[in-house]
């Protein structure tokens, strides 16, 4: 025999066990955008190195270490999307969406990152990201803040997550802060480990995210970047801090938080939960004024976020939330003899004219009642149509509830769907 081909490190392969949670949470973000009136992008998966590069940062863990970039036949340098903002204003800015408009847009796929894979970090990951161009007051950033908080209450989750809240300013006062934060730590480099000493030159504000805990230790007393805020980012993230208490969302202000990719400014948050261990970021996003300008197009201000969908569902899987994922199957179509079977096919089709959306399988394969119905019962479905000789010739069907109490019932053929309807729909 000869070897078997295995998946990628890192790449996973989502299992019909799996695609029905991935489905029914992809279903709660479709439905959840659409209520915000958020409109769906979608754009290539591999693009210009240079599109990344430039907007996320040549400095950064994604551009230094984590992108799967190759040269493909004519030699250009192409990169597999690691996430996808940047991808969002470079079609923005090519097709014109954005000068002088609103956009409020949504995206769902795959991203690739070469990172250790662990429980909830993997090579191929999926985001779902919303990005908001065109408006730039704080009610726009409490919009986004609001339309996740609205999908962990829909998962459940609401009580597992907590909003972390941080404002970098403007250019000027992230500068002004690097250069205060680059000083303190000047003074105490021999507490700083090799990966802050190598940031302390290239991203010294990279330094606040750091793990080590000598290195947080030294933190506790190191210049606070909220002191350093300009007035009109100030106003503003006080603002939207009000916004938030009025809507009822909780946040801890969290002046370390400054995300690991370059292009943001002003707000920034990140959605945690501590039931994940170290990959406890589920969500995390902010605003980025000056990169529509920095990819070429005309100044436009935006905010946006991406969550992570496996860490979401690992998170539900962790929490055992996942019963509220309906079964792949509603009806289960038994029948037993061969000369029933045309009369099972018309009514399992008669059922699939009425309600497209009922899940309706017919069982193949033949076999008894008991063999047929123990089939009915792994499927998940909510109800087994039992068929045989005698329903066949009275135009009826027995409908057996596999879930519910309610008794076994025969029913003309003509009146089976709103049978059916009373406990389906
Ligand atoms: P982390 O600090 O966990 O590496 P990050 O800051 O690199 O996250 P972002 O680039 O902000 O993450 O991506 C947004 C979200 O995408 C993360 O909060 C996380 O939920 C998810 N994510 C990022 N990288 C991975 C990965 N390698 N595998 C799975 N999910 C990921
Ligand atoms: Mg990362």
């Amino acid at each position: 025999m000869s070897k078997t081909i295995q998946a990628v490190r890192g790449m996973n392969d989502c299992l019909p066990s799996d695609s029905a949670i991935w489905q029914w949470a992809e279903t709660q973000i479709r439905n959840v955008v659409a209520s915000y009136g958020y409109q769906e992008i979608r754009t290539p998966i591999v693009e210009s190195t240079d599109l990344f590069k430039r907007s996320i940062g040549e400095v950064t863990d994604i551009v230094e270490k984590e992108m799967y970039t190759f040269e493909d036949r004519n030699g250009d340098s192409l990169t597999l999307r690691p996430e996808n903002t940047a991808s969002c204003v470079r079609a923005g800015n090519e097709h014109g969406l954005l000068y002088n408009q609103q956009q409020r847009l949504w995206y769902m796929g795959p991203m690739f990152r070469h990172e250790r894979p662990q429980k909830g970090r993997y090579r191929q990951f999926h985001q779902f990201g919303v990005e908001a161009f065109g408006l730039d007051g704080p009610d726009i950033d409490l919009e986004v803040i609001l339309l996740s908080a609205r999908l962990w209450k829909l998962f459940g989750i609401q009580e597992h997550v907590t909003l972390q809240l941080n404002s970098l300013g403007s250019n000027e006062a992230r500068q002004a802060y690097k250069d205060a934060l680059v000083a303190y730590l000047s003074q105490h480099k021999e507490a700083l480990d090799e990966d802050s000493l190598r940031r302390l030159e290239s991203n010294p504000l990279r330094i606040l995210d750091s793990k080590n805990e000598q290195v947080q230790a030294l933190l506790h007393d190191a210049p606070d970047l909220l002191e350093f805020l300009d007035e009109e980012s100030s106003q503003h993230f006080s603002e939207l801090c009000e916004r938030l208490t009025q809507a009822g969302i909780q946040y801890q202000v969290n002046s370390r938080l400054v995300r690991g990719l370059d292009y943001y400014n002003r707000t920034v948050f990140e959605w945690v939960t501590d039931s994940l261990g170290a990959q406890g970021t589920v969500c995390a996003g902010g605003r980025y004024d000056g990169l529509v300008e920095q990819l070429g197009g005309r100044a436009t201000p935006a905010v946006g976020f991406a969550m992570g969908i496996e860490r979401l569902i690992l998170l539900l899987q962790t929490l055992g939330l996942t019963d509220q994922v309906p079964a792949p199957v509603d009806i289960y179509v038994t029948a037993v003899g061969d000369a029933v079977q045309p009369f099972a096919l018309k009514v399992a089709e008669l059922l699939r004219n009425q309600h497209l959306h009922w899940r309706v399988q017919s069982h193949c394969g033949g076999g008894n009642f008991k063999k047929q119905l123990k089939r009915a019962d792994k499927s998940g479905a909510a109800v087994a149509l039992v068929i045989g000789e005698q329903e066949a010739q009275r135009d009826e069907v027995s409908v057996k509830w596999l879930r519910h109490d309610n008794e076994q019932q025969s029913v003309s053929v003509a009146e089976l769907g709103a049978l059916l309807s009373t406990v389906l729909d």
